[in-house]
């Protein structure tokens, strides 16, 4: 009888809702108001030759290796940050290799590391989350192929320094280093220029959150060009669609665009964290577009949140989160609406006292 491999079917399964988000949806770190009408117009513009034809990767890579300052041999489109942690694994791991992670982070890396065979190391942050960089460079061995880090992490919003992860690069030359930076616009520190000193090291950005395309599913990983060579064999050279490729160079074009929608995240995130601090409720000070905050009963308060018509996401189970919800930020309006939702909810569930609106 057909079986999946091993692998496969002891993989624990990440079940992210699939239909029936309705509401303002701060649950998924997307953008909360969409992309650039420059974008929309090219979408008006498509016609019946471009969906017919295979997608052309290669002029818009030129593009945005351009745009990021990097040598297109360097760079790689793929379909989502998703696809790039897969390519990283189809392309270095061999099933019993090393892999670690940083707990907790991205539910999707344990997948796909699992999925290809990988022994996952998971390594617990330190206090408030901090970046462990002794604990990690203590669990490299000659066997650790893979390390993947988010910098900002999700779902924390904590980010590790820069000389932190050179020295993880630095300590794992035989490793695939990602430094999966899809919440970089919210943050405005990058690993792409010291990137160069090393060959094992991999940036990855993503056009899901700030940019407001996750349905388009598109971002970029940079490496070094050897390592990309061999990326490139791995991957389909239709990875991405002929509409994201097309949608691309536009979004970029618009960075007015995107800085206006970072200002507003960033003032929402501390009129959040206000009031949280206000409220007695325990946070940890983000550089990304959400905020992890310890309400205590999480899926009571998600419930109460989503009758409010406002998504938020439980990451209870997630190590060191006990009670605790991801709530994504957008502009003003979407804030004040998710305030006056927080303060009835924390009311109703007496969470904690007088929920500041400000
Ligand atoms: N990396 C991190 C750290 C993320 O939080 C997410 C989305 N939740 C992704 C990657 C996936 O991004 P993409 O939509 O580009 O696949």
């Amino acid at each position: 009888m057909l079986s999946p491999r091993e692998a496969v079917r002891t993989l624990p399964s990440y079940h992210p809702p699939l239909a029936g988000r309705d509401g303002l949806r701060l649950d998924f770190n997307e953008n909360t108001v969409g992309c650039s009408p420059r974008v929309l117009e090219r979408l008006r513009q498509l016609g019946p030759e471009q969906l017919a034809s295979y997608p052309e990767r290669e002029p818009v890579e030129a593009k945005v290796a351009d745009i990021l300052g990097v040598a297109a041999s360097d760079l790689l489109l793929t379909n989502g940050v998703d696809e790039a942690i897969h390519l990283l694994c189809a392309t270095y791991l061999e099933p019993g290799d090393e892999a670690l992670i940083v707990v907790p982070t991205y539910s999707m890396y344990r997948i796909y590391l699992m999925a290809a065979g990988a022994q996952v190391i998971s390594v617990p942050a330190g206090k408030d989350f901090h970046f462990p960089a002794d604990d990690v460079c203590n669990r490299i061995t000659a066997c650790t192929r893979l390390i993947a880090i988010a910098n900002p992490n999700n779902p924390t919003g904590t980010v590790a320094p820069a000389a932190d992860l050179l020295r993880v690069a630095r300590s794992a030359p035989d490793a695939a280093v990602l430094v999966d930076e899809a919440y970089f616009e919210f943050y405005g520190q990058s690993m792409l220029g010291a990137r160069n000193e090393f060959s094992n090291c991999f940036v990855a950005r993503t056009f899901s959150k700030a940019y407001g395309l996750a349905g388009l599913r598109i971002g970029a990983l940079v490496g070094d060009e050897d390592q990309m060579r061999a990326m490139r064999r791995v991957c389909s050279p239709y990875n991405v669609s002929a509409v994201a490729l097309a949608c691309l160079p536009e979004a970029l074009g618009d960075q007015d665009y995107i800085q206006q929608y970072v200002t507003w995240v960033r003032e929402s995130r501390a009129r959040l964290e206000r009031a949280l601090e206000a409220s007695g409720i325990q946070f940890w000070a983000s550089q990304a577009n959400f905020v992890l905050a310890r309400v205590g009963p999480a899926s009571s308060f998600v419930e109460q949140m989503r009758r409010r018509g406002i998504l938020v996401r439980d990451r209870s189970d997630d190590h060191g989160c006990g009670g605790c919800v991801r709530i994504t930020l957008g502009p003003r309006e979407h804030t004040d609406r998710l305030l006056t939702a927080l303060h009835e909810t924390c009311e109703e569930l007496g969470i904690a006292q007088g929920a500041s609106r400000r």
